[in-house]
């Protein structure tokens, strides 16, 4: 199963554009809420973002979340190593990153509502099916990244 580290090399690979606007710095994170499945040993990181290089007429604001599987110690934070799923409420997500995502077991929440094309066909804008994430996604990681979030992060403290 993906990690977050997997996931931005499928973006790279998938749509190298969506990468060049998270690293320009055009989506903000919002806020950021973690919980803590201590039955399932899951965490999710949640939050609102928002964009300012959208195109015109077209939303602003959406939902990313994240979900650490499998989490060794989860007070001490998620891996960057631990299998994540992923989601985010972006028509980019959906239509590039949903039917791949959830094919590899790095999908994260409910199914969205299926569109024209029906999801037993391969989706045309990632025909080799390759897991990724939106700008949203990779700038909510790096927001991740840049907290004392992951357990990597905490031991170089
Ligand atoms: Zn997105």
């Amino acid at each position: 199963m993906p990690t977050v580290v997997h996931l931005r090399q499928g973006a790279e690979r998938v749509l190298p554009v969506t990468v060049q606007r998270f690293e320009s710095g055009e989506v903000q994170v919002e806020s950021l809420r973690v919980t803590r499945f201590f039955g399932t040993r899951m965490v999710l990181a949640s939050g609102p973002v928002s964009s300012s290089g959208r195109s015109p007429g077209t939303p602003s604001n959406y939902v990313c979340q994240i979900a650490f599987y499998g989490v060794k110690d989860l007070n001490a934070g998620p891996s960057v190593n631990d299998n994540a799923g992923v989601r985010c409420s972006c028509q980019g997500y959906r239509f590039y990153f949903d039917f791949a995502n959830r094919k590899a077991g790095a999908s994260h929440g409910a199914r969205f509502t299926p569109y024209v094309r029906k999801t037993t066909t391969i989706p045309p804008k990632n025909p080799d099916q390759i897991p990724g994430a939106c700008k949203h996604l990779l700038t909510f990681i790096q927001a991740l990244n840049n907290s004392d979030f992951f357990v990597e992060k905490k031991r170089r403290q």
